[in-house]
């Protein structure tokens, strides 16, 4: 599926002042309150999730939009496939908006399903694996046509927290495990089940087999495919190893698309939802070093000034998700109050279908 580009909002909405945005958008909330849920994820700045009805990690957002079904517009702070979770998982009747649609996650974009396709048949001929002997799963950070690909396949989601329950799944479904688009939660997953490094091969994109010799692909439990964050790739061991000798006290946690190296070195790992829990049941006096997205480890900071929370990477900014601004959210909702829907995201049937199943499938390991 390719998206459609961002229509351009005008001089009057970019060049607008915060005060103004601020007012104008709290009064077309209100105006609009009936029809109207806004979502936004944690990695957006607080100039924009101060808006929100409901935060949370993508797929929380999806899950709880879909329990909502008297809101008609649903208009979804974050990324695109996101946005397409929330309109596979939500009712006929409910229309989801984007505020941006360059908001994409590069992440996400490194795999598409014709090349997760071509590499699922290189695979299945190079391994003698019969092809329904490979179970798929995929990252919600993925588009609905891979999802789709993924359902068709008898295969699941993940997110980054359940990736070890449902990796643990797949794998006692069939001979090899194909899991794409994020190399780092899949080697992380991985080597927590208790892999080795010869039973978790990387595939990369562009070479034949992969860059792997056959004797290699037989061997392994798990293939992944060579997708990362370019945000927590800005992770490293040096990190940690800094902020150990600068604040001895602290915890380090980081997300699980950082690198192994970085998690193996931290105290903790886990999902956006598990570090807001863990600083938040934390003690007043605590020291945290946090790896993940920076809006997120600021908003914490400012939540939580009993205690001293440091960002593990400076400088460790999502730049699709900032794409979306005040004045990108104050567009759709004047455009909503003429009655004109701009940037929905519509997954087309017989894809959400297939997807549908694939995430259906994850929420009932
Ligand atoms: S933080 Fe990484 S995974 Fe999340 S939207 Fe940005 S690029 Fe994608």
């Amino acid at each position: 599926m390719s998206f459609a580009q961002q229509p351009d909002i005008g001089s009057t909405y970019q060049g607008m002042q915060q005060e103004e945005l601020v007012e104008r958008i709290a009064a077309r909330k209100k105006e609009l309150a009936q029809d109207l849920l806004i979502l936004s994820h944690h990695y957006q700045h607080d100039s924009l999730y101060q808006f929100a009805d409901l935060t949370g990690d993508s797929l929380k957002l999806a899950a709880d939009a879909a329990q909502i079904k008297d809101k008609t517009f649903l208009i979804f702070c974050g990324v695109h496939f996101m946005a397409e979770a929330a309109d596979i998982l939500s009712a006929e009747h409910q229309q989801v908006l984007l505020p941006h649609l360059d908001a994409g996650c590069p992440m996400a974009d490194m795999s598409t399903r014709a090349a997760v396709e071509a590499a699922w048949n290189e695979l299945s001929t190079a391994t003698g694996i019969a092809e329904d002997a490979i179970t798929p799963v995929t990252y919600v950070n993925s588009s609905a046509d891979v999802k789709s690909f993924v359902g068709e396949k008898g295969g699941a989601s993940c997110t980054s927290s359940n990736a070890e329950r449902v990796l643990e799944w797949a794998l006692s479904q069939g001979k090899l495990v194909f899991f794409f688009p994020d190399q780092h939660l899949g080697r992380n997953a991985s080597y927590a089940l208790g892999l080795s490094e010869e039973q978790v091969v990387l595939w990369r994109r562009g070479e034949p087999l992969g860059g792997c010799s056959q004797e290699a692909l037989r061997q392994a439990k798990v293939v992944l495919w060579d997708g990362y964050c370019e945000v927590h790739m800005r992770s490293f061991p040096e990190h940690v190893h800094a902020w150990r000798a600068q604040d001895p006290q602290a915890t380090v946690m980081v997300h699980p698309e950082c690198r192994n190296e970085v998690v193996r070195l931290a105290d903790m790992s886990g999902s956006t939802e598990a570090i807001i829990s863990a600083v938040a049941a934390s003690k007043a006096g605590s020291h945290w070093v946090i790896g993940t997205e920076i809006n997120l480890v600021d908003r914490l900071t400012k939540q939580y000034p009993d205690k001293t929370i440091h960002s593990l990477t400076p400088a460790c900014l999502c730049p699709t998700m900032s794409a979306v601004k005040p004045a990108n959210l104050l567009w759709v909702l004047d455009n909503l109050a003429k009655g004109k829907v701009v940037n929905q995201i519509q997954v087309p049937q017989a894809i959400a279908a297939q997807a549908r199943s694939c995430l259906d499938r994850m929420l009932s390991i």
